[in-house]
C-alpha cells in the first residue's frame, strides 16, 4: 500500500547509471535477512566451531540492529581476530543512500539503491515527540491501483528483511541518527504480497534485542491480500492491520483496485471482523469518484461491519496519476457523514507538501517517467 503523503520538487540529476554507487553483492551468508532467534543460533553455532564463548552471540547480534555498525571491523569489543573471521564467513548488506530530501515541514524522504540496482522509497514523518517511518516491501507493485505512482510503474521484486528492515537500520546509522518511534509499511508495494520477507522483518523491528520497537507501534497497511492478513492475525504480537478501502463497493473499487476481483469487499470485511485488534480503513479522497454521499453511507456500513476506525486522506495533485482532490469542504462533509454514523473518523494531514513524498513518486521521477508537479513551498534537497 502506498501512503498519499505526497508532493513534489525539482530533483537532483540522475546519475547516469545508478548501479554505478552500488557494490557487488557478496556471496557469504548476509546475518541481516535472518529473524533473531535464527541470527543467534546461527552466530552460536557458527562460534562455537570455533571454540569461542556463546556469549559473543549476544555481542554481535547486538551491533547488527540495537547499536549498528556498518561493518564487523566496527565492533571493537571483539578480538581483531574474531571479527577478521566473521567477515569471511558474512556479511552485513548496506542500501546506498541515493537521495535525502527535506520538507519545511519536517517531512523526510529517502531514495535508497539497492545492490542490483533498483530504488526504493522511505518517508520520515516527524510529529512531536514520534517520529513515524513509511517503509517499502516492495520495489515496484504488481497490484496497480488506478491512483498509485507505485503501481504504475509494474512489478521488480521483492524486498529482503535485510532490506526492509536494513530501511530503519540506515537510518539508525545516519549522523545524527534518525530513531524512529512508529513503522507503517505504506511505503513502495503491497507488504501481504511479500509475507515471506515482511514475517521475519516484524520479528527484527519488535525484537527489543534487535530494534525494539512496540508492535502496537507498528502497522502493516494492506489492500486486503486475505491470505496475508490471516498470517499476521496468526501471529501473537499486537501488531496493527490497516486496511486500504479506497472504494466502498466491489463495483466501483474493482475500477480502482483490481486486487478487488481476487479479494472481494465482503471478504477483506469479513476477515477484518475476525482480526482480534482494532482495524484502520484507509480511504483516500478522489474528487468525484469516491466522496459522495452515497460513499460516506457505504463506507459507515462496512466499518460498522468491523469496528473499524477510518483515516481520511487528503489526495495531493503531486501524487493523483490523473485524478483530482476532493475539496477541503468536501472531505469535512464526508468526515461528519461517517461520525453521525457512529463511525470513529480522522482526517490526514498531508505531510511533506514540498517534496515528492507520495511513495513511488519519487523513484518515478528520479527514473524522468513522470513529470515533476510544482508546489508554492521549495523543500531542501541534499544528494546523497
Ligand atoms: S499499486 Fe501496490 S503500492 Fe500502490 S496502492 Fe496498490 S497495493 Fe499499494
Amino acid at each position: 500500500m502506498t501512503l498519499d503523503h505526497s508532493m513534489s520538487t525539482a530533483l537532483p540529476i540522475l546519475p547516469s547509471d545508478p548501479a554505478a554507487s552500488r557494490g557487488a553483492s557478496p556471496v557469504t551468508e548476509n546475518l541481516l535477512d535472518l529473524a533473531p532467534d535464527a541470527a543467534l543460533t546461527r552466530l552460536q553455532g557458527w562460534l562455537g566451531e570455533r571454540g569461542e564463548p556463546a556469549y559473543r552471540a549476544a555481542q554481535i547480534f547486538a551491533r547488527l540492529w540495537a547499536r549498528p555498525v556498518r561493518g564487523f571491523d566496527e565492533i571493537t569489543e571483539l578480538p581483531k581476530a574474531l571479527r577478521e573471521a566473521l567477515g569471511e564467513s558474512f556479511h552485513l548488506s548496506r542500501l546506498t543512500l541515493s537521495t535525502r530530501q527535506r520538507s519545511n515541514d519536517g517531512t523526510e524522504k529517502f531514495l535508497f539503491c539497492m545492490h542490483d540496482g533498483q530504488l526504493i522509497e522511505t518517508v520520515a514523518i516527524p510529529d512531536g515527540d514520534r517520529l513515524t517511518l513509511c517503509i517499502s516491501s516492495q520495489a515496484g507493485c504488481a497490484l496497480q491501483c488506478a491512483f498509485c505512482a507505485t503501481g504504475a510503474m509494474g512489478f521488480q521484486r521483492n524486498l529482503l528483511p535485510s532490506e526492509i528492515a536494513g530501511q530503519v537500520r540506515e537510518l539508525r546509522l545516519l549522523d545524527p541518527p534518525l530513531l524512529p518511534t512508529n513503522i507503517v509499511f505504506m511505503g513502495m508495494g503491497e507488504p501481504m504480497m511479500n509475507w515471506k520477507g515482511v514475517d521475519p522483518t516484524l520479528s527484527l523491528l519488535n525484537d527489543p534485542r534487535a530494534l525494539g520497537i512496540g508492535a502496537r507501534h507498528i502497522t502493516i497497511s494492506t489492500v486486503g491480500v486475505l491470505p496475508g492478513i490471516i498470517a499476521l492475525s496468526e501471529r501473537p504480537e499486537q501488531f496493527r492491520l490497516a486496511i486500504s478501502i479506497h472504494a466502498p463497493s466491489d463495483e466501483l473499487r474493482k475500477t480502482l483496485m483490481p486486487v478487488n476481483t481476487k479479494y472481494p469487499l465482503a471478504e477483506v470485511i469479513a476477515a477484518a471482523a475476525t482480526f482480534d485488534r482494532r482495524v484502520t480503513f484507509e480511504y483516500v479522497m478522489l474528487g468525484g469518484v469516491n466522496d459522495q454521499a452515497v460513499h460516506a453511507t457505504q463506507l459507515a456500513q462496512l466499518a460498522r461491519e468491523c469496528r473499524a476506525f477510518v483515516n481520511l486522506i487528503p489526495l495531493h495533485p503531486g501524487g493523483s496519476m490523473g485524478f483530482t482532490p476532493s475539496p477541503a469542504p468536501v472531505i469535512a462533509t464526508f468526515a461528519r457523514a461517517l461520525r453521525a454514523r457512529g463511525v470513529e473518523t480522522a482526517v490526514r494531514r498531508s505531510r511533506g507538501l514540498d517534496i515528492a513524498a507520495a511513495c513511488g513518486q519519487l523513484r518515478t521521477e528520479r527514473l524522468g517517467r513522470r513529470v515533476p508537479v510544482a508546489t508554492e513551498i521549495d523543500g531542501q534537497i541534499d544528494e546523497a
